[in-house]
């Protein structure tokens, strides 16, 4: 069955507009070392280096840039493991909207101070006991807030797209387009421009092997819900894709493997010794997976989004010393 999707090219169009002059073009980078290692050419999208650390900053603007004035007066309310969070309040604070965030208590310390940093307000939640969806639509209700989810939002995935529209219109078409993937924002944004700027391109997601909803939910037709993944992959603990990011990842023929913890911590070392880039967990899924042979890249250009730069310096230390 097809039915509509939630985007389309135009809006990841629209949305690149709008985030001129707010996000950043970040750099693509090469490694001789990488391609050698892999038979590939590899060229690496870095929103490590994005302001506020990932591509999240490109979604939660395009969102928020498009509220009502009565919603800009209400304000906007998310949960996060950190970056979304991040994202929407450092949007939030270039619009001149009030922004809380919901946070998890074990979410990494450099996230949550860079949230309030950003002005935000910020309340914490367990993980692994409460919903936040609960939280959220308490305060949401009392205090008359509009809800900007991390993924499963059109504007936030259209917003989440451009950072492949932009590494096409650098490298041109490429055979295949790799990204981390969580709930989909990232992945079906992606995949909405490729379709349109590289029509044979191969898109795959990858996510922790400790959780992997999306690859079974693809497999099975319809959305599997998981319990909270443990992993190293903090912004990839998503126990399901969204109504929104799901029928995108079908209808494009969207492939999804996984990467596992130690494969995380290897791809990190590389990146920090090879490339001088302090990649997070979560942002070398993609990485990962290319370069321990979860695909088939030999002789291929292929683009692989490094979607994010935010791990704590004594956790980075502790991951990378073994
Ligand atoms: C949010 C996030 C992801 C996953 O993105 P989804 O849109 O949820 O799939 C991957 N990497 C980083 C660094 C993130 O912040």
């Amino acid at each position: 069955m097809t039915t509509t999707l939630s985007i389309s090219y135009d809006d990841v169009a629209r949305a690149h507009e709008r985030l001129a002059g707010i996000a950043e073009r970040t750099p693509v980078m090469r490694s001789a070392t990488a391609d050698a290692l892999t038979g590939a050419t590899l060229h690496f999208k870095c929103e490590n280096l994005q302001r506020t650390g990932a591509f999240k900053i490109r979604g939660a603007y395009n969102a928020v840039a498009q509220f009502t004035p009565a919603q800009r007066a209400g304000g906007v309310i998310t949960f996060s493991s950190g970056n979304h969070g991040q994202a929407i309040a450092r949007a939030a604070q270039r619009l001149g909207v009030p922004a809380l965030v919901v946070m998890p208590q074990d979410a990494p310390a450099m996230k949550v101070a860079a949230t309030a940093g950003y002005g935000a307000e910020v309340v914490r939640y367990d993980r692994y006991a409460e919903d936040p969806a609960v939280i959220i639509e308490r305060l949401a209700g009392e205090r008359g807030m509009t809800f900007i989810p991390p993924f499963d939002h059109p504007q936030v995935m259209a917003g989440q797209g451009t950072a492949a529209k932009e590494l096409f219109e650098e490298v041109g078409a490429l055979d295949m387009i790799v990204t981390p993937l969580g709930g989909g924002g990232l992945l079906s944004g992606t995949a909405v421009a490729a379709r349109h700027l590289a029509p044979a391109c191969e898109i795959v997601g990858v996510e922790p092997e400790a959780g992997n909803d999306g690859q079974q939910s693809l497999a099975k037709g319809e959305i599997v819900r998981i319990d909270t993944p443990r992993t190293i992959a903090d912004a990839a603990q998503s126990r399901s894709l969204g109504r929104h990011t799901f029928p995108v990842l079908q209808q494009l023929g969207v492939r999804v493997v996984t990467a596992s913890d130690a494969q995380l911590v290897g791809a990190m070392k590389f990146f920090a010794g090879r490339m001088k880039l302090v990649v997070e967990p979560t942002g070398c899924l993609g990485a990962a997976a290319v370069m321990n042979g979860a695909l088939d890249v030999r002789g291929k250009r292929v683009g692989v989004v490094l979607s994010g730069g935010n791990v704590d310096l004594p956790r980075f230390a502790e991951l990378i010393d073994g």
